[in-house]
């Protein structure tokens, strides 16, 4: 990809809920550079989430401008957006999202069935990022068979499997142990050095202080960049 991986501009989104509306974002800009690494800290309820969902193309913004691997998100029709974010974003959340009744490798190859890839080549794509992540003996077990740092793992390969150039990470620790978490952690700036961009959110200082650039959000709004 050329350019930057996602440019917002002067975004804001309004949930609409029970009659009332509740500005989650009230005006962000930020660009996300192809390979950057960059926290976003705040209060729970500062926006962080929703920011997440519109950077990857989950969410569309009320207002404003948003350009994901240089496309326009407002002249795409929700089957090309769809695509987009198949073709260019993984994401990882915080409780990991895994099929319960699904093997680690088949939950990896997921992404996969929506592009078309025949079965056998799911599988050993599926196996491959799997053996990148160090789960390469964990290929059939289902989540309730693993701990909370191998399902947060299995995720993290289901992201990749696609191949996408930017992986965004919602609290990503926030469920696991401190030493889980750094090696999450870790495993995550590794594909960032791979150069994969990555946009972390965590509640942890000492994490966001490692990234190349940090945010923190208030009331919706970018409080300061660095
Ligand atoms: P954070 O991730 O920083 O905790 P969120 O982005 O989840 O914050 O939420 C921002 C604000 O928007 C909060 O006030 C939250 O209650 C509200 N909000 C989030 N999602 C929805 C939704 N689907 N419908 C209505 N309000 C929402
Ligand atoms: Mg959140």
């Amino acid at each position: 990809m050329t350019g930057p991986a996602v440019v917002a501009a002067d975004v804001t989104r309004t949930y609409a809920l029970a009659g009332v509306s509740v500005p989650a974002l009230r005006g962000v800009s930020l660009t996300v550079d192809d390979g950057d690494y960059l926290a976003i800290t705040g209060t729970s309820g500062s926006g962080k989430s929703t920011l997440m969902h519109l950077l990857g193309g989950l969410d569309r913004p009320t207002s404003g401008r948003l350009v994901i691997g240089g496309r326009d998100v407002g002249t795409l029709s929700a089957p090309d957006l769809a695509r987009l974010r198949n073709e260019v974003i993984g994401f990882v959340f915080q409780a990991f999202h895994l099929l319960p009744r699904t093997t680690a490798r088949d939950n990896v190859a997921l992404p996969l069935v929506y592009r078309g890839v025949g079965r056998r080549e799911r599988r050993e794509r599926a196996t491959e990022v799997l053996d990148r992540v160090g789960l390469a003996h964990r290929l059939d077990h289902r989540p309730h068979q693993l701990s909370g740092g191998e399902q947060q793992r299995v995720a993290i390969a289901r992201a990749l499997v696609t191949g996408p150039s930017m992986l965004l990470a919602d609290e990503p620790t926030g469920n696991l142990d401190s030493a889980t978490g750094a090696a999450v952690l870790a495993l995550l700036e590794s594909l960032n050095a791979g150069g994969v961009a990555v946009v972390l959110v965590t509640h942890d200082r000492e994490v966001a202080a490692r990234a190349r650039r940090q945010i923190v959000m208030r009331d919706g709004l970018i409080a300061n960049a660095a």
